[in-house]
């Protein structure tokens, strides 16, 4: 659920380092009207937001589970700032203060009558962590399980934190190079792409009702921003001019757009609409946000502005909430195809003449990606090949 999305696989390579067995690790199902019914129902607390009342149907799925399936600890890691590659090149990386906030608070919808936990035998943590400020995790995991992992020490908390970011990376990176894969088929073929701008949580089919999947059905391939590929070559070309221009101090950059920086998610919106509106097989942008959120709602006209003022179309969900209106949705993603398959050939021309010389996605299709990580990343982590030979080597594989 919600910062999970983003953040999943450095749980997993924290609590596999911490000796406990892969298969041992639970998540919880997608979210859904069915999970919150019979899970969550009389949980509810004062959160106004859609996406955090939906914690209470994942907590009460993992504490309910049946016999056989039974969860002895509950982690639900209160995550204060997250993991970006914009990291360095943004005031901060700060998480949406509700998200952050929402372990406590959902955790007392389970409390108020009697303690579920102590019934079903469940131990509950919910760790503060700023995953975007690496040196101090360890100790702030540390104070966070000690009480609930016996014999936890520190210095296996330093190593397992440790593994834990190689492993976020290895997935990170080979997602944006799937990502880089799409763009050059799209670039090789001339064909159009579309790109999605949300939080990682809209990939939840229950919170952002899986639009772009409904669109990948008409045979558009979607990218996330949170994914893009992030290539030293590639972000050269398609941010050279504002570089040589002295808009932006490097490609990850946005304070030409979005002075106040502060939230990651923001940040890499705020990001991918000005990547969206350099490349130009990126012929539409879909946009998702839930309904009334204060962190998205500034960011409404910027994002629609950038987009639009280099010709891509620009498709807007703004108020998603429980309710998937399964009619209105299909009539516009009707829509939104029929206008990619009239325009598209035409954007991507005109986007196309604007662009520098020479693009990477077309002149070496098997290039080694020089990735560009956040600073602060070990050395030997930024090459992806290089991290996946030290999380084998962490595995004994
Ligand atoms: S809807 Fe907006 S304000 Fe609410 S939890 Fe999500 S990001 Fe935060």
């Amino acid at each position: 659920m919600l910062n999970l999305w983003s953040t999943h696989q450095f749980w997993v390579g924290f609590l596999t380092a911490l000796g406990i067995d892969p298969r041992r690790i639970a998540f919880s199902s997608a979210t859904s009207e069915e999970q919150a019914r019979q899970f969550g129902k009389g949980r509810g607390t004062v959160d106004c937001c859609y996406p955090v009342k939906c914690i209470s149907g994942h907590y009460g799925e993992l504490l309910m589970r049946e016999k056989h399936r039974k969860i002895d600890l509950l982690l639900s890691p209160m995550i204060y700032s997250l993991p970006s590659c914009l990291n360095g090149h943004v005031a901060a990386s700060l998480a949406c203060p509700r998200v952050m906030a929402a372990p406590e608070n959902i955790k007392a919808g389970f409390l108020k009558e009697k303690d579920v936990f102590a019934e079903h035998a469940i131990r509950y943590a919910a760790p503060l962590v700023s995953l975007a400020d690496p040196p101090i995790v360890p100790q702030q995991l540390y104070q966070g399980l000690k009480n609930v992992i016996p014999a936890l020490t520190l210095d296996e908390t330093r190593s397992a934190v440790r593994e834990g970011y190689t492993a976020l990376e290895i997935f990170n990176a080979r997602v944006r190079r799937r990502s880089r894969e799409v763009l050059e088929r799209c670039a090789r073929e001339d064909k159009p792409c579309l790109m999605v701008l949300a939080r990682p949580y809209h990939m939840d089919p229950g919170i952002g009702h899986e639009i772009e999947v409904e669109l990948r059905a008409y045979g558009y391939p979607v990218l996330w921003a949170q994914y893009l590929p992030a290539d030293a070559d590639l972000l050269q070309w398609v941010f050279g001019e504002d570089l040589r221009a002295g808009h932006v101090r490097s490609p990850f950059d946005i304070a030409d757009v979005w002075p106040s920086s502060y939230s990651a998610n923001t940040n890499e919106i705020l990001w991918g609409a000005k990547f969206a509106a350099r490349v130009p097989w990126i012929a539409g942008v879909i946009r998702l946000a839930s309904y009334e959120c204060g962190m998205d709602q500034p960011t409404y006209t910027p994002v629609q502005q950038i987009v639009e003022r280099s010709g891509t179309l620009f498709f807007s969900f703004q108020d998603l909430d429980s309710t998937k209106p399964a009619g209105a949705l299909k009539i516009r993603i009707e829509t939104i195809a029929y206008y990619l398959e009239k325009h598209s050939s035409a954007i991507i021309e005109a986007k196309k003449a604007a662009c520098l010389p020479d693009c990477p996605l077309i002149r070496d299709t098997r290039r080694e990606s020089a990735s560009v990580s956040a600073p602060g990343t070990p050395r030997e982590a930024r090459d992806p090949d290089s991290i996946r030979r030290a999380w084998r080597a962490t595995q004994g594989a």
